[in-house]
């Protein structure tokens, strides 16, 4: 039996979440879809030549006897009242980062599902899914390099919109380093400093670009992360684990090896959609898996707060230009 999932939010990863689980992946059938503007999610249904129905508002969706889970794909800061109903209601709920807009807002959800006895959240971080960064933690488990000392990444866009702004390059950007490095290293961060080099004469004049975020982990692992997204060039991360034998660098995406011209060439990508677009398909995949085998498992709301309380220290360290703590508290046995 296909889950039945309703899906809240019906922009850019609404819409392409719903292609996906009608069209892509297994056993899952969306029943259900909800958009503050209800004209757009009714037109995402004709679109996709799909049955399901329009409900008036998110609350109405997950209280639907119809919905078995809920994916929450609507803009961020709707995204905690929602999977606290979801949670309310006893239903499986897949959230688009962030969790919630503030780390409080995350705390509640973790409160509200640790109350409720079992995992009911998995949060749209998608890089652990990706088979570059899973191949580079099978290396760093393996200890073929050793304990990993240091880290270098990079997290650059060619362009970003004029909405973009200098705290979005953390909230936005840097959270998917914040989540997947967590989970590379299986270790949480202790302090965090933003650092600004000469500004890029293509960035907005309200935005500070390119940034370098240092952070240290509770084991001492050092880690730079150069946030640049007006690079020009292309979509481009990079993550380069050094050991104390080796280093391990994530691998480039797949791309034909052009001689051609006088050049020996691969392209790049320039949109982040085609970077990550498996990964996308294989959390999701996951989540529909788990909710049917009762067994939701991959980023948790913990991981969720983990991310936030850490955005919340670099927003901070921007501003001060200090090196700022990460308080954490203690994780709840609950989340393993
Ligand atoms: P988007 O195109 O602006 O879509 C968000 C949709 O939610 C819009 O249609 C918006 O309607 C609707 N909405 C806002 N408040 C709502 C509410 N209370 N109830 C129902 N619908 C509501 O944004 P997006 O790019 O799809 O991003 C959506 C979320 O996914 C964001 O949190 C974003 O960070 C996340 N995201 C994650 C990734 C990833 O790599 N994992 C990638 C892209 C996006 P209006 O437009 O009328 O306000």
């Amino acid at each position: 039996m296909s889950l039945k999932l309703g899906v809240i939010g019906t922009g850019a990863i609404g819409r392409d979440h719903i292609r996906r689980c009608s069209q892509t992946l297994l056993n899952s059938q969306v029943v259900a879809v909800t958009d503050i503007n209800l004209e757009q999610a009714a037109q995402a249904v004709a679109d996709l030549q799909l049955s399901a129905e329009v409900y008036a508002d998110g609350h109405a969706l997950i209280q639907s006897a119809q919905v078995e889970a809920v994916l929450v794909t609507s803009w961020g800061p709707s995204h905690e009242e929602f999977v606290l109903a979801a949670i309310a209601a006893g239903k499986p709920v897949f959230c688009e980062k962030p969790l919630a807009v503030t780390a409080q807002g995350c705390r509640n959800i973790v409160e509200a599902e640790v109350a409720h006895g079992k995992r009911l959240v998995q949060v749209g971080f998608m890089r652990p899914y990706d088979q570059g960064y899973q191949d580079l933690k099978a290396v760093i488990d393996s200890g073929q390099i050793g304990e990993p000392l240091m880290l270098h990444c990079a997290h650059r866009n060619p362009t970003v919109g004029e909405n973009y702004t200098t705290g979005m390059a953390i909230t936005d950007t840097l959270i998917h380093e914040l989540d997947v490095l967590r989970w590379l290293l299986a270790d949480d961060y202790v302090s965090v400093q933003v650092v600004f080099p000469r500004k890029a004469s293509k960035a907005l004049s309200h935005l500070r670009d390119p940034q370098i975020v240092l952070l240290e982990t509770a084991r001492g692992t050092r880690i730079d992360v150069e946030v640049f997204v007006n690079c020009q060039y292309g979509y481009d991360i990079q993550c380069e684990v050094v050991g104390e034998t080796g280093i391990a660098k994530l691998p480039e995406p797949s791309q034909v090896q052009l001689r051609s011209g006088a050049k020996l060439s691969t392209a790049i990508l320039m949109d982040w959609k085609d970077r990550f677009i498996a990964a996308y398909d294989v959390e999701l995949q996951a989540f529909i898996d788990g909710v049917r085998a009762g067994q939701v498992g991959g980023p948790s709301a913990w991981d969720g707060f983990a991310a936030a309380v850490a955005a919340d220290a670099c927003i901070e360290a921007q501003g001060s230009g200090q090196i700022v703590a990460v308080s954490l508290p203690q994780r709840p046995a609950f989340y393993g």
